[in-house]
């Protein structure tokens, strides 16, 4: 895309909102048109100016808390601009409201923006379909502010391995301390041995990073729902 993407972000005054404005403001390929949040910092709008702001924007971008996302994704809906949705924690009747909203509208919905995250999916469904009766366990590690338990990549890593045996998703182990941006780690013990795989984050510019990236490449896709595998299919 050679022009400029006009971006709203929304939870802009949050610890991922601040890293996305940041990274976007020196990126010649993106332009702040809105930052949003209940508790406006610098340069930052009220929700309620979020309709006024989409119309002059080409995407929404959201990491603020699950009712929110699934109001402001509503509210690109009605708008007909595309949404990157980084949100997690959403009960089933917020993931209907998502899908509906992704009717109308492409929108990018993903626990985590990170590629290694993404390439840990992949070798995680690998291992559980070829090691099929190691057991599987999932722990993860998070800063003591996050706010959802278990975090949103570890229930998707629960979904890969339960899918990948046609069984029951395994459980996941959650701790949060200290200042962890994010640690996952998958174990599948066999006899005589265990495989480990293991993820860590060090900063929050990798899922700030993803994002952007998401932004770019969901303008014009059709209207549905979208997710990093869709981004970086599978060669
Ligand atoms: P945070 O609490 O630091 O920031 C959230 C921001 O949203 C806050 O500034 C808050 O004021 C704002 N907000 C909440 N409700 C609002 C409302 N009704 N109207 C307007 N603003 C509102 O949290 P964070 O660490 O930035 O994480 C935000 C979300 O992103 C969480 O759900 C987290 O799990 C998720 N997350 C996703 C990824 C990913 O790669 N997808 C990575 C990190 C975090």
């Amino acid at each position: 895309m050679s022009q400029i993407l006009r971006l709203v972000v929304t939870g802009a005054s949050g610890r991922m909102g601040r890293r996305v404005a940041a990274l976007a403001a020196r990126d010649g390929r993106f332009r702040l048109a809105a930052l949003i949040d209940r508790h406006p910092g610098p340069g930052c709008l009220e929700p309620e100016r979020l309709p006024q702001a989409l119309r002059a924007a080409d995407v929404l971008l959201d990491f603020s808390a699950p009712e929110a996302a699934v109001r402001f994704a509503g509210l690109a809906a009605a708008a007909r601009k595309p949404a990157v949705v980084g949100t997690t924690g959403f009960d089933s009747a917020q993931q209907a409201r998502l899908k509906a909203a992704s009717r109308r509208i492409p929108l990018f919905l993903s626990p985590n923006f990170s590629p290694g995250v993404h390439v840990l999916g992949a070798l995680l469904q690998a291992a559980a379909s070829s090691l099929r009766d190691y057991e599987i366990s999932i722990s993860e590690t998070h800063h003591s502010l996050k706010k959802d338990a278990p975090s949103g990549t570890a229930l998707r890593l629960a979904r890969i391995a339960g899918a990948a045996r046609s069984g029951r998703a395994p459980a996941v182990v959650s701790q949060r301390i200290g200042d962890v941006v994010g640690d996952h780690t998958v174990t599948l013990a066999g006899p005589c041995e265990r495989l480990e795989l293991t993820h860590r984050a060090h900063s929050r510019d990798v899922f700030a990073q993803g994002a952007l990236r998401a932004a770019l490449w969901i303008v014009g896709k059709k209207p549905g729902l979208y997710d990093m595998p869709d981004m970086f299919p599978a060669k």
